[in-house]
């Protein structure tokens, strides 16, 4: 099954994805994570990618799509895909396309979680995850049972997105409604696109999923 989670930044994609992982034995494609794998190895992507994603603008669609193109096809991708903060730009989805297309692959679903932008500043601004896990918290709603030591894995390292912060969350969120909302209507024409809810509780929102995804519509000719 291969699936596109959309949504703003702190709208719940990357935790969605995880779950959904587990539950479909489907692989989560990051795209923010991959980039910063890129920035803490120090490569040439990552050096270029490091100072955009700080600002909390989008790095160059040409850096993304040649990131991305080897990943789909990968050997864990075998029984799927979810992709998490990709695409992101019109030129980025249509790419995107291109790419399945030649591998003989196709969308099951793209699924938008739906959030209001007053509440993702909040989300954001007191989110931290475990180091070795990568287990996610929030200051507020999701502290560890035991302070300092991670409820999943017992680690004592949390860490912290350099792009967490208030100001950048602010230029995160202009930066989705000029350059990646815009891809809605662009999946919304090719069907097999979805709303759910993401203002609900979390288990609430992966039962969404479930069930659009327990309901798809049959592919043409099949
Ligand atoms: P979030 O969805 O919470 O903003 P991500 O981890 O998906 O977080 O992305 C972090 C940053 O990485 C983005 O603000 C952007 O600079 C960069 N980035 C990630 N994915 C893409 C993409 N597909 N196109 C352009 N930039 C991207
Ligand atoms: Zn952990």
């Amino acid at each position: 099954m291969n699936l596109i989670l959309l949504g703003p930044p702190g709208a719940g994609k990357g935790t969605q994805a995880k779950l959904l992982e587990t539950l479909y034995g489907i692989t989560q494609i990051a795209t923010g994570d991959m980039l910063r794998a890129e920035v803490k190895a120090g490569t040439p992507i990552g050096k270029q990618a490091q100072a955009i994603m700080a600002s909390g603008a989008l790095v160059p669609d040409e850096i993304i799509i040649a990131m991305l193109r080897s990943r789909l096809t990968g050997p864990d991708c075998a029984a799927g895909f979810i992709l998490d903060g990709f695409p992101r730009t019109v030129p980025q989805a249509e790419a995107l396309d291109q790419m399945l297309d030649q591998a003989g692959l196709s969308l099951d679903a793209v699924i938008e979680l739906k959030v209001d932008d007053a509440a993702l500043t909040d989300r954001i601004a007191g989110r931290f995850s475990c180091a070795q896990c990568g287990a996610g918290y929030h200051d507020e709603w999701k502290t560890a049972l035991v302070p300092g030591v991670c409820d999943v894995c017992g680690s004592h390292d949390f860490v912290r997105r350099a792009d967490d912060n208030r100001e950048t969350v602010a230029a995160r969120l202009v930066a989705y409604h000029a350059q990646t909302a815009p891809i809605l209507p662009y999946y919304a024409a090719q069907g097999r696109f979805f709303q759910v809810d993401g203002m609900a509780p979390m288990a609430d929102v992966t039962r969404e999923i479930e069930i659009v995804l327990a309901t798809l519509p049959p592919r043409d000719g099949k």
